[in-house]
């Protein structure tokens, strides 16, 4: 959506960038005065064409305490705008709305409960900045952690992001286990993980965590059908409504052609 520029924004510095595939990285902003955010929401971000700003969402992969804001990012083929913001690198500046929005994780994760985390591919970037935050606490204050099940869907291996980090986070923080599914392993021989859409296999990896009613909460980010289709299994397992909390990043029925994640 094209706004005219005003004090609803500030300019965010590029001061990384970082290619996973041809059309999925991520970058790193300083913006020029402070942010603060909650782990779970998301910032508004945009560039000028002419006298306007063409804008988005896009969630915050960084942890609240870091000194730069994170976002992973899907260039859309004919998209608005991320043809225009996959153009940028470092030095280059963007304009940032001084707010961040969203109350996707605004009650965090309860440490007794199980939480299933479910993602595809840039929809990793919530549960990231809360797992970010998590590790920072558990190594500085110690204390009981939520038990987290974070299940990723993408295509290929290449386009998860932050599989090393994820790794490392369940080998750091107990009770954390991440599986990384891939939808088209004909393409991966070397792949030895998960195979299938995450809504393909959520029931079996819920099933074993332990998620069921009253016992925690299950929180579905990124694409439409893996929304609607986890919603579904998920009110079939038994449980409600308000165990079940989405952030959905395009309408439904609304991808581009050749998109299967
Ligand atoms: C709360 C929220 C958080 C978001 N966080 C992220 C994020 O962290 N990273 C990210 O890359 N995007 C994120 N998005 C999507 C982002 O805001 C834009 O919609 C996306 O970058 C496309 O913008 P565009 O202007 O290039 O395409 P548009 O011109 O807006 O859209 C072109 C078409 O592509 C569809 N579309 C949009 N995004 C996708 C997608 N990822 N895959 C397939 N089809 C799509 C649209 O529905 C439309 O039909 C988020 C959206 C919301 C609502």
């Amino acid at each position: 959506m094209p706004v005219l520029v005003d004090d609803r924004y500030q300019k965010g510095l590029i001061v990384a960038r970082r290619d996973f595939t041809k059309d999925l990285w991520s970058i790193r902003i300083r913006p020029s005065d402070p942010f603060p955010f909650r782990a779970g929401q998301y910032a508004t971000l945009g560039v000028e064409l002419e006298d306007r700003v063409l804008e988005r969402p896009y969630s915050i992969v960084s942890a609240p305490e870091e000194p730069e804001l994170e976002l992973f990012i899907e260039l859309i083929p004919g998209g608005a705008l991320t043809p225009h913001l996959h153009r940028l690198g470092e030095g280059q500046t963007v304009w940032l709305r001084r707010r961040p929005k969203g109350l996707f994780l605004r009650q965090p994760p309860a440490a007794d409960l199980i939480h299933l985390f479910c993602a595809t591919v840039t929809g990793v970037a919530p549960f990231a900045s809360f797992l970010r935050q998590l590790v920072r606490r558990s190594q500085s204050e110690g204390g009981a952690v939520p038990r987290i099940l974070l299940l990723q869907g993408a295509s290929h291996a290449d386009e998860f992001g932050y599989l090393e980090e994820m790794e490392r986070m369940s080998r750091d923080l107990p009770g954390f286990r991440y599986v990384p599914t891939v939808s088209r392993p004909w393409d991966e021989p070397g792949w030895e993980g998960e195979v299938g859409r995450a809504e393909d296999v959520l029931r079996k990896h819920a099933d074993d965590f332990g998620v069921a009613p009253g016992q925690g909460m299950v929180y579905l980010c990124g694409h439409p059908g893996m929304i609607a289709g986890g919603r579904a299994l998920m009110r079939r397992r038994g449980l409600q409504d308000k165990e079940i909390l989405e952030e959905q990043y395009w309408p439904e029925g609304k991808e581009p052609t050749g998109s299967d994640t």
